[in-house]
């Protein structure tokens, strides 16, 4: 089939972009002053040029300058819907801008797991998106596919992950050719043993690459830190390297600098670091 489809990464920070607020030290001090040093939260966006419709993975608080990045991709500007990963503040929160003081959209679909659903549905500001008709909350429900156009598919899949506030999911998306994983957050790989086949299934993956290793986080038990670190995740994901590029990377994260020893590591080792901007046909 023609390449009709494509992902387009619309950002590649954990949740709090890059540089984090308050942060004064060595990885975003310069970043201050150097605005294309900066980071959008991750986040995708899915367009299928033939039925002329896009969607976005999670809204982060970076949702103004990633709305602008994906309607850009489309004739008329538009978006149909947003899919959410779980209720982290950098994976919901930009939902604000649906509201009646910004967009005053209508009835935007936002497809949420039902714990997430309840929370948008009962909590101000929120709730008024609901309450407004701002947004059309529809429930997923895990590994069920949502049908979006003839030829995009996405289904949610349940993974493990602090999950105080909501369930946790990544989301695989079928395109006419390709299909592709969007994982940006995951406590460990030990209590996700799908992961294997879910890698022998799609063409590529986008998965937690939150921290390097223990050293970011001086005085921390890296054990106890709900993220597999990409130096686990080379050697667990060893044989599909080529499929995997990390996201969600944290301001601490070596990998941001392309000449650091960690990002050659990466690289060396067949795997990828993701990218703002970049287009994946699927
Ligand atoms: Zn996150
Ligand atoms: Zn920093
Ligand atoms: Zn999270």
């Amino acid at each position: 089939m023609k390449n009709t489809a494509f992902i387009k990464i619309l950002g590649i920070a954990q949740d709090a972009g890059i540089p984090q607020c308050g942060c004064v030290k060595k990885c975003c001090k310069s970043k201050w002053k150097s605005p294309k040093d900066r980071r959008m939260v991750a986040s995708i966006g899915i367009v299928d040029q033939q039925a002329g419709k896009s969607w976005m993975i999670d809204a982060t608080p970076d949702f103004k300058d990633q709305w602008q990045m994906l309607s850009e991709c489309q004739k008329n500007n538009d978006i149909d819907g947003l899919f959410l990963t779980h209720g982290h503040i950098g994976h919901f929160t930009g939902l604000i801008n649906l509201e009646k003081a910004v967009m005053n959209s209508h009835l935007l679909k936002v497809w949420a797991m039902p714990k997430l659903d309840t929370l948008i549905r009962n909590n101000l500001p929120w709730r008024s998106l609901v309450d407004k008709e701002n947004i059309d909350l529809i429930k997923l429900s895990n590994k069920v596919p949502v049908a979006v156009s003839n030829s995009v598919l996405f289904t949610p899949v349940l993974v493990p992950h602090r999950d105080e506030f909501s369930e946790t999911v990544g989301f695989v998306i079928q395109g006419p050719n390709k299909k592709i994983l969007f994982l940006p957050d995951i406590d460990s790989w030990d209590e996700f043993n799908e992961i294997e086949n879910i890698l022998l299934e799609v063409d590529h993956a986008f998965v937690d690459g939150t921290f390097f290793n223990g050293n970011e986080l001086p005085g921390r038990d890296i054990t106890k830190v709900p993220h597999p670190t990409i130096s686990t995740s080379l050697k667990k994901l060893l044989p599909f390297a080529d499929k995997v590029s990390f996201i969600h990377l944290n301001h601490t994260n070596p990998v941001l600098q392309e000449n650091s020893v960690e990002f050659k590591m990466v690289v060396d080792a067949g795997f990828h670091v993701a990218k703002e901007g970049d287009l994946l046909f699927i």
